[in-house]
């Protein structure tokens, strides 16, 4: 298959996807993505937020604070993590995600030096937000508000990664075949390390991994587990770990998430995701979404998008 035509089937199929699936990390980006299409009717109330927040290249120029949910929100004043860090690289330039609250860029940068002296090279950093947050074209329903990264479980070679690659390369896989437990020729103690060092970060409210991956955590998390609540099972996230730090105090306008609970998750409460219905689930017909449009989202992200 022509490269050409690759590309194009994958957005496609990116775009088959989009908002079922948290934006996998073996979706692979382009060195040079084709500008959106100017929209017709901007000002159309039924047109999807996604098109318009997807327009925004640079963040808004106003004080930094997260605005609404998680799921349902903008971001103003973000900052971008700088794509190349002595313990860090950004992946999938060209989907223009490195754009965070600053209490999370700075929370990842300091993140990147800490996992060194943990036996974790560095951070290949995936999506965190848009420029101005809000809801995204392709992948992930959450990571509106600058609150959110995924992190490659991949460890960051020792050089920089070309562009080429940054938008090719793959995240690794560490979840074995059967789905029931990591891959030991893959899954390293610096891997739990790495995961367990941003648990441990106060502002870090919620990390999910996939079952097994939790499986891992709980069996090699010996005698401190005061930190294992916060490693929360989730569908997908075998490519990646997803960081989502609580709502940051400048920001009034952040709805917060129930914080988790202080079990931590370990044994009969994992068992249902490795029942088979879970992890073979039948095929069902690909349920509709509706579209977040600019008046679901809190008044105050209106702003954020006109603002120069
Ligand atoms: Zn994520």
């Amino acid at each position: 298959m022509q490269r050409k035509t690759l590309g194009c089937a994958l957005v496609a199929l990116s775009l088959a996807v989009a908002g079922l699936h948290e934006a996998r990390a073996q979706d692979k980006g382009t060195v040079n993505p084709k500008p959106l299409p100017p929209l017709a009717n901007p000002n159309d109330p039924k047109l999807a937020a996604k098109e318009l927040f997807g327009r925004k290249p640079e963040p808004a120029p106003l004080e930094a604070r997260s605005i609404g949910f998680y799921a349902k929100g903008c971001l103003a004043g973000a900052t971008a993590l700088p794509i190349n860090g002595k313990t860090w690289q950004v992946m999938r330039l060209s989907r223009n995600r490195n754009w965070g609250h600053p209490h999370l860029i700075k929370l990842l940068e300091q993140l990147a030096g800490k996992g060194v002296k943990v036996g974790w090279p560095g951070l290949l950093v995936g999506d965190i937000s848009q420029a101005r947050g809000g809801p995204m074209l392709t992948g992930h329903a959450s990571h509106q508000v600058g609150l959110d990264a995924d992190i490659w479980l991949t460890p960051m070679p020792d050089r920089e990664l070309s562009r080429e690659e940054r938008e090719e390369m793959s995240a690794t896989m560490v979840v074995a075949a059967s789905r029931k437990d990591v891959d030991p020729k893959i899954w390293t103690p610096a891997h739990f390390s790495i995961i367990k060092t941003a648990a441990m970060e106060p502002e870090v409210e919620r990390i999910f991994v996939n079952a097994a991956i939790k499986k891992a955590m709980c069996r090699q998390a010996g005698s401190d587990r005061s930190w294992l609540y916060k490693v929360r099972p989730m569908w997908g996230h075998d490519y990646h770990f997803h960081i989502r730090l609580r709502c940051p105090s400048d920001s009034p306008g952040c709805k917060p998430q129930e914080p988790p609970q202080h079990s931590d998750g370990c044994g009969h409460e994992l068992d249902w995701w490795f029942t088979d219905a879970v992890l073979h689930p039948k095929p069902s017909p690909t349920p509709k979404r509706d579209h977040i449009k600019l008046a679901d989202l809190p008044p105050a992200c209106r702003q954020v998008l006109v603002a120069p």
